[in-house]
């Protein structure tokens, strides 16, 4: 997607004194003379930032203000090593503030909306992020933060919560305790802002209607704010992305180059007013696509695609590539598997063995659907699997991100 005149500026605007208040950046492109670029074309020519980079600064290497000018820092969890840790200004919690507002406008979330939030709050962006936004519109904040499933349901009937943001996995958990209890008609959710956690349209279906609710797909990370920088809109044709506070790129995972407008490929962001710890093309790790032309919603900012996995998911067995999406994808077309599974990936007498686990919906023949999942597995993926079919409810859920490939190879 080209840089726009109003990005160019901004980038522009930020060159001229980011060596100076950034040691990260100066370090990073001592040799580089940032008054050269003065292009979309030689921008493209800047390296890239990688995680690692910023595991290298811990704890306050990113900090690019004085001390006196940080209010907050956030921490990403660090489930892989040392955490990065960005400082945040005054500004910067509010700039994130407008995004996230923008966000649930976006959902159609108005001030009389009662806002449930069971992210968590802390280091992680999540819970606060959801809260500042929802604040910021005027909507009534239920700040529950994570767990305690008996205390979520009651408060939700009790104050009658219009909206639950949640990641997926725990929106799920929700969905099915609330109909085990047989408690819909007490729920009163017309929307769900669900974390960008990756999942697939199977889920989705099933979180959308037994909570009888429209669900938004709410995208961001740690390092770039948090989540909040872009949303889907009730067209459901990706998200809408805040290229006022942020450029985008889609670029080959393997080469780095840009690729074209619609192919998929890994975001990588730069932040254009970010003061605390500005990023310059950050390779987010996330697989998605621009879509091309405008909204039927009416909405003037551009698209990205749900995200569609993680180059880092990716695993390569007997030489094939396989990502999660495409298992999704490939238990949406099967009659009686539900939407949770798993894959596990080991090596045994000098072979490589995938099993993959998938709950079985009520009352279907497990062995022909054990078939089904063989032969769909066979001919979408190319390889072939051990089917494990099990009952409803035996794969964990999480309040979390739920990982779903366990590669006992190494
Ligand atoms: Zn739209």
């Amino acid at each position: 997607m080209k840089m726009n005149d109003y990005q160019l500026k901004a980038i522009k605007e930020q060159f001229k004194t980011l060596k100076e208040k950034s040691d990260f950046y100066s370090r990073k492109f001592e040799t580089i003379d940032l008054d050269l670029i003065l292009s979309e074309e030689d921008f493209k020519k800047l390296p890239f930032t990688w995680k690692g980079d910023l595991r290298d600064a811990y704890p306050l290497g990113l900090q690019a203000v004085p001390e006196e000018e940080v209010v907050r820092i956030h921490s990403s969890s660090g489930t892989t090593g040392t955490p990065v840790i960005i400082p945040y200004t005054r500004q910067d919690v509010e700039d994130w503030a407008v995004m996230f507002e923008r966000c649930y406008q976006t959902a159609g979330v108005t001030p009389l909306d009662r806002v449930h939030i069971t992210p968590g709050y802390g280091l992680w962006t999540a819970g606060i992020g959801f809260q500042a936004g929802a604040e910021k519109l005027g909507a009534m904040v239920v700040p529950m933060g994570p767990g305690n499933t008996n205390k979520q349901l009651q408060m939700m009937m009790d104050l009658k919560s219009t909206v639950l943001c949640a990641t997926s996995s725990y929106a799920l958990l929700l969905a099915e305790e609330i109909a085990k209890r047989g408690i819909g008609d007490k729920i009163s959710l017309k929307k769900g802002v669900i974390g960008s956690e990756r999942w697939g349209e199977k889920m989705r279906q099933r979180i959308a209607s037994e909570l009888g609710v429209q669900l938004y797909d709410i995208y961001g990370l740690t390092e770039i704010y948090g989540p909040g920088i872009g949303i889907s809109c009730d067209e459901d044709c990706g998200m809408h992305i805040w290229d006022d506070y942020l450029y985008f790129e889609i670029v080959n995972p393997k080469t780095g180059e840009t690729v074209q407008d619609g192919e998929i490929g890994e975001l990588v962001i730069t932040t254009l007013k970010k003061q605390g710890a500005p990023l310059i093309r950050y390779r987010t790790h996330d697989l998605t696509r621009f879509i091309p032309g405008d909204c039927a919603c009416g909405c003037k900012y551009p698209r990205i695609d749900t995200i569609l996995g993680r180059t880092d998911d990716m695993v390569k067995v007997k030489g094939v590539n396989i990502f999660p999406s495409q298992i999704d994808e490939m238990l949406t077309k099967i009659e009686g598997a539900s939407s949770e599974y798993q894959v596990m990936i080991d090596h045994l007498d000098g072979k490589d063995i995938l099993t993959l686990f998938v709950e079985q919906e009520d009352g279907f023949n497990k062995s022909a659907l054990e078939e089904n999942l063989k032969e769909a597995f066979k001919n979408s993926i190319g390889i072939d699997a051990n089917i494990m079919v099990v009952s409803m409810g035996d794969l964990p859920r999480s309040e979390k991100k739920t990982t779903r490939v366990f590669d006992n190879r190494y």
